[in-house]
């Protein structure tokens, strides 16, 4: 079926002056002004009366077949369900498993990711977890990378933080070279994804390796960067020397001028805010609810949702341009983990699309072309997010 979208302000992310977009087949068929379906077309048109239409969103950093278990055997969450992504404006996303790589596994994962890809997604996994060396699902992370599709890098591998493995920097190393050459021989990034702690060495791991092995520093991409001021400083340091960095969304106890909304506009204040940038969700883990005093009252789950919010709340309220934010979440993170034909809106890229309402909140949203979310509502939901039927009202037959 062919789909056309009609008066849109379109940002690829970069603003321009089509209006029009033709998705055929899942795909961006053309971009341009006044385009109308061929007569011989079977096909639908969305008017949208000028409103944004953007790349949706790609979430490098989610927990997808859940996260947690820090607090004990109660505290793991859940499996991320599709409508839960879609309509926070996600249709990409990276999942990776966190500290529990002892009740969570990498078939899991992978068969998550599946189940998503199913259920309409674009999907990625990283191979391991907090621990080294690697849990993988072959015998080496290089096999992981060269043989499973899905696989496009190392994650979320812990440095600077308790709960890591304390890993050596040989152990660091050679991972590091693993993920590098199982790339290589796979097609993908290779990117080694480090979750980084509130540890005192912060980045310093890293720079070791840099200085004594031949491994390129675009090989990482070490994320929670914005967890302490310490750690956002040497991550000014690292993408000034070329690296990139993630930030964390949703980090709502930390101190303001840490969380996502200023942090953009101070790397744009400071002119590094560069298509090595790029935001993720760490949704679906478990995200620990303080009070105003700062004392624990509570367990909650990750919220995928905060992405676009914190990316949102930087452009509306700290003034960053629309297309700066919009990239750390659609264009950059293709960029930095070599996905190709996503992530902008263009000529024969997938027809990933999300269209924001006057208050720039997800609207509508295509994965594939197909319309996930229409005003706000899902249309495809989960295969266990139907409303469950009646006894005896199953259709047979
Ligand atoms: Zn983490």
């Amino acid at each position: 079926m062919w789909q056309l979208v009609k008066n849109a302000k379109i940002y690829t992310p970069e603003p321009v002056d089509d209006t029009d977009v033709l998705i055929v087949g899942g795909k961006i068929a053309a971009l341009g002004k006044g385009l109308s379906l061929p007569s011989y077309a079977e096909g639908s048109v969305v008017d949208v009366q000028g409103a944004v239409l953007t790349p949706s969103f790609m979430d490098a950093h989610v927990h997808i077949c859940g996260g947690g278990g820090e607090a004990g055997p109660a505290s793991r969450t859940s499996e991320i369900q599709l409508s839960h992504l879609t309509r926070a404006g996600t249709t990409t996303v990276v999942g990776c498993l966190g500290t529990d790589s002892v009740s969570r596994s990498m078939a899991e994962l992978l068969i998550k990711a599946r189940a998503l890809e199913t259920e309409g997604l674009t999907t990625y996994i990283y191979s391991g977890g907090y621990q080294v060396p690697p849990k993988t699902l072959f015998p080496t992370l290089r096999q992981d990378l060269a043989l499973i599709d899905k696989v496009i890098g190392a994650g979320e591998i812990a440095i600077s933080d308790h709960r890591s493995a304390q890993p050596q920097i040989a152990e660091l190393e050679h991972l590091c070279a693993e993920a590098r050459v199982g790339g290589m021989l796979g097609g993908k990034a290779g990117i080694v994804h480090l979750h980084l702690g509130e540890g005192k060495h912060g980045l310093e791991p890293v720079r070791t390796i840099l200085n004594q092995t031949e491994i390129p520093i675009t090989q990482f991409m070490p994320t929670h960067i914005n967890r302490t001021y310490p750690l956002l400083e040497e991550g000014v340091e690292f993408l000034t020397a070329g690296g990139h960095i993630d930030l964390t969304a949703g980090c709502d106890d930390f101190p303001r001028d840490l969380q996502v909304p200023a942090v953009l506009k101070l790397l744009y204040d400071r002119q590094v805010l560069n298509d090595r940038v790029t935001v993720t969700s760490d949704g679906n883990g478990s995200m620990p609810q303080y009070n105003e005093a700062g004392q624990l009252v509570g367990m909650g789950v990750g919220d995928v949702s905060v992405l676009w919010r914190d990316v949102r709340e930087s452009i509306i309220s700290y003034g960053l341009p629309l297309e700066v934010g919009l990239r750390t979440i659609t264009a950059n993170v293709a960029r930095v983990l070599s996905l190709q034909r996503t992530g902008m809106i263009r000529k024969g890229y997938e027809a990933n699309l999300a269209v924001l309402d006057e208050d720039y909140q997800v609207h509508h949203v295509w994965a594939k072309g197909k319309l996930m979310v229409r005003a706000k509502e899902a249309l495809v939901r989960g295969t266990y997010e139907q409303p469950p039927m009646p006894p005896g009202s199953a259709v047979t037959g």
